[in-house]
């Protein structure tokens, strides 16, 4: 995500490295770069150019920091700026006093609108929060059907009356349904066009009008860039928005949405969607997202995914066996099995500063590698999988590994001693306390 936006980054801050001073003049070049950048990844021109200006004036304010270089703080200034336009913290969804809380889901269609009602339904059930879904599209029978066949998926019950009824009342009955049914919060996906039109607005401002809602969100495709401030604009004049969420960021997609989107209606992007799956939503982080167009990775984003599958008292005991040297093959198919839950391998890596830039081949070396992997330990004995050591000391057990999972006895004997010696590494990291994380197979 973002890669041209941090690539020209990268470039503009290139030119200062090296220079002892911010000056005006040396910093023009760089100025120049991340407003290039900025209308590259389609920013709306007037973010942009609040952006620039506003990086400028700091930038020339700054001290000199000594044993950082130019270069270095440049970036900080810019990642800060880009943290501030973006709303500086996360804003959690608005909660009603007396439930039910209702959230409003507007946008175009096709932005992923449907999918981002059932993502927030099972986001707020993993938190433990009752749901109803409540359909309004009569227009196109089979968005109906989508948020029926979603909500057997995710389990939460939908509510619809059909393609004959009104929208408007739809949406006051599904609210009546959700109070007497005592839910948390009432989801209302409704219905979008292509583009913007007089009947659809007319029709969201009605339901807005009747229902109440206290969170209206607007759900913007990423991909659709400079259209996502003009697209925000109406929506805010006509319907008035609290939020937004920001959907297809797993694509290719450019950075302008982001920092557009809360610029031009000073309302917060709550959520993300990074994929087409269900579980695809994460909750919209500033100052991650500053750090991603920086290409810095985001690090704390892979920890909270982490710690979302892995099971804390899992992680103590395998800490505790890591301390203790009894770490096995079992542990260490499990932490794969882990990595694999979380997500695709190139996904996760992308997250980790340095590893941003690997290509799909490599990534696709890794997940190979890891099959590999496990179709190895797969072979061995359970005695073999609780001691590894068993492995380093018999050819013939290698040899019979190497026929069962069909590889060679090398790659065998390469395995066990990249385990052990991860192994090793991983003690001496589990004693600064670290959770394990799990090795790349490998390497
Ligand atoms: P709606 O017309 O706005 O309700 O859009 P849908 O929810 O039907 O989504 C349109 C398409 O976008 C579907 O194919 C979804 O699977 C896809 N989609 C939705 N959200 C995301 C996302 O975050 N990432 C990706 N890659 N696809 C998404």
């Amino acid at each position: 995500m973002f890669d041209a936006l941090a690539e020209r980054l990268e470039d503009a801050w290139k030119k200062l490295r090296g220079q002892n001073k911010i000056s005006q003049s040396n910093i023009q070049d760089a100025l120049q770069e991340v407003r290039r950048a900025l209308l590259e990844a389609d920013v709306n021109l007037q973010v942009v150019k609040t952006f620039v200006a506003e990086v400028e004036q700091k930038a020339l304010g700054a001290e000199v920091i000594s044993g950082v270089n130019p270069g270095q703080q440049f970036i900080k200034i810019v990642y800060d700026e880009l943290v501030k336009v973006m709303g500086e913290s996360n804003v959690p969804l608005a909660q009603a006093d007396k439930p039910p809380t209702v959230i409003l889901m507007a946008g175009l269609q096709g932005t992923g609108k449907t999918t981002a009602t059932a993502k927030l339904a099972l986001y707020l059930r993993k938190q433990n929060q009752t749901c109803l879904m409540v359909a309004t599209d009569v227009y196109r029978p089979a968005a109906i059907d989508q948020l029926i066949t979603l909500g057997q998926q995710i389990d939460v019950p939908v509510f619809e009356m059909g393609s004959d009824a009104d929208p408007v009342e739809i949406a006051r009955a599904g609210v009546e349904k959700a109070k007497e049914m005592g839910v948390d919060t009432v989801l209302i996906d409704t219905a979008g066009r292509l583009q913007i039109d007089r009947d659809m607005m007319a029709e969201l401002a009605r339901i807005k009008a009747t229902v109440n809602p206290h969170d209206t969100l607007l759900v913007v495709d990423a991909m659709t860039g400079q259209e996502a401030a003009n697209l925000t604009r109406t929506f805010q004049e006509q319907i008035g928005i609290t939020g937004a969420i920001l959907t297809k960021l797993d694509g290719d997609t450019r950075g302008g949405a982001a920092l557009s989107v809360r610029q031009v209606s000073g309302q917060p992007i709550k959520f993300v969607g990074v994929g087409e799956k269900v579980e695809a939503l994460q909750p919209f982080y500033p100052d991650r997202m500053a750090s991603r167009i920086l290409n810095m990775g985001d690090v704390l984003t892979l920890v909270e995914k982490a710690q979302e599958q892995i099971d804390i008292a899992d992680v103590e005991k395998m800490q505790s066996k890591i301390l203790e040297a009894k770490f096995d093959f079992n542990d260490f198919l499990k932490q794969m099995r882990l990595l694999k839950n979380m997500g695709s391998l190139g996904g996760l890596l992308k997250m980790i500063p340095g590893f941003s830039k690997l290509s799909g081949a490599d990534i696709e070396k890794g997940e190979t590698e890891l099959k590999r992997t496990e179709a190895m330990i797969n072979s061995m004995t359970t005695e073999e999988r609780a001691n590894p050591d068993l492995l380093a000391k018999s050819p013939s057990r290698r040899r019979r590994i190497a026929r069962g999972s069909g590889y060679e006895e090398s790659d065998v004997t390469k395995l066990v001693s990249n385990f052990t010696r991860m192994r090793n590494m991983m003690q001496q990291m589990g004693r600064g306390g670290m959770p394990a994380m799990p090795g790349m197979p490998g390497m």
